[in-house]
C-alpha cells in the first residue's frame, strides 16, 4: 500500500475546504479506506471538527514539518475506525516565517509523509486560505489536488489564479500533481445565481468540474459545533448524501 495525497486546496476564505476534507475523508474511511487527515491550517477547523480543541498545547502539525516529532508518535485516532488525525496547533501560524530563510522548504511536508505512506490508503491534507509556504508544501507533497469552488459571483476569478499556481508548482516542484477535480460548494437550488455560476464554472473548465455538487444546508453548518462530521451528525441529510456521492465519483475517476 502506498497513500495516494490529496491537497484540498483554494486560497479563498470560507469555500468550504474543511467540511469537504473532513466529510469525504469521513466517507472514505468508512468504505474502508485507511485514512489520515492532516490539519494544515492554523485556524486549526478540521480538529475542531473531530471536537479536538484547535487552541490546545498538543503537537501537532508544526512539530511534524519541522521534524521534531514523528507523525506516528502523535497522530489521534478518531471516533471513526480507519480515520486518523494530525491536529494543527496554534504555533503552525508562525511556520511560515520560521521556514522562510530554510534550504528546500517547499519538501518540509513530503519529508515528513515519507515514513508514513505506506501505512494508509489516503492522506488528505486541509489547506489554509492563502497560496504561502504551507498550501505550497501541501501541493509539493500531494498527487492530488482537490479543489472546492463555492457558487458565487467572484468564484471563477481566484481559481484562475490558482490553476496558473498548480501550473507552475507542476513545472518546478512536483511534476505529478493532477487535479482530482473541482467541487462545486454550498449551491443553492432555489438561487439563480447559483445555477448561472454553475454553468459557466462547467462550460469554462469542462471536464474537471465533477458531477456531484454540495448543495447549502443547515445540518452541514451545524455539525462542526457538535464536534462531528456531518455524515456522523446526520448521515441521511441532503449534505450528507451529497458528500457520499462525491466520495463514490472520486474513487470512480482513480479507476
Ligand atoms: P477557510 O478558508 O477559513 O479555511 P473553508 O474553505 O475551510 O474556510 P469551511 O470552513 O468548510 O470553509 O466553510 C465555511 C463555513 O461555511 C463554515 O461555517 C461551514 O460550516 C459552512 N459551510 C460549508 N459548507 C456548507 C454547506 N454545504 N452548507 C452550509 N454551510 C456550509
Ligand atoms: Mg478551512
Amino acid at each position: 500500500m502506498s497513500a495516494t495525497i490529496v491537497a484540498i486546496a483554494n486560497q479563498k476564505g470560507g469555500v468550504g475546504k474543511t467540511t469537504t476534507v473532513v466529510n469525504v475523508a469521513t466517507a472514505m474511511a468508512a468504505v474502508g479506506k485507511k485514512t489520515l487527515l492532516i490539519d494544515l491550517d492554523p485556524q486549526g477547523n478540521a480538529s475542531s471538527g473531530f471536537g479536538f480543541s484547535s487552541v490546545s498545547s498538543a503537537p501537532g502539525t508544526y512539530q511534524v514539518i519541522l521534524g521534531e516529532m514523528a507523525l506516528e508518535s502523535i497522530v489521534q485516532n478518531t471516533e471513526i475506525p480507519n480515520l486518523s488525525l494530525l491536529t494543527a496547533s496554534p504555533d503552525l501560524s508562525a511556520i511560515e516565517l520560521e521556514m522562510v530563510l530554510l534550504e528546500r522548504r517547499e519538501y518540509f511536508l513530503q519529508k515528513a509523509l515519507e515514513s508514513v505512506v505506506t501505512r494508509y490508503d489516503f492522506i488528505f491534507i486541509d489547506c489554509p486560505p492563502a497560496l504561502g509556504l504551507l498550501t505550497l508544501n501541501a501541493l509539493t507533497a500531494a498527487h492530488k489536488i482537490l479543489i472546492p469552488l463555492q457558487c458565487e459571483y467572484y468564484a471563477l476569478e481566484g481559481l484562475s489564479q490558482l490553476l496558473r499556481t498548480i501550473t507552475r508548482i507542476k513545472q518546478k516542484l512536483n511534476p505529478e500533481l493532477a487535479i482530482w477535480g473541482i467541487v462545486l460548494t454550498m449551491f443553492d437550488a432555489r438561487s439563480a445565481l447559483s445555477e448561472h455560476v454553475a454553468k459557466d464554472v462547467r462550460q469554462f473548465l469542462g471536464e474537471s468540474v465533477l458531477d456531484a455538487v454540495i448543495p447549502r444546508n443547515v445540518r452541514i453548518a451545524e455539525s462542526p459545533s457538535h464536534g462531528k462530521p456531518a455524515l456522523l451528525y446526520d448521515v441521511d441529510c441532503q449534505g450528507s448524501r451529497a458528500y457520499i456521492k462525491l466520495v463514490a465519483e472520486l474513487l470512480r475517476k482513480m479507476e
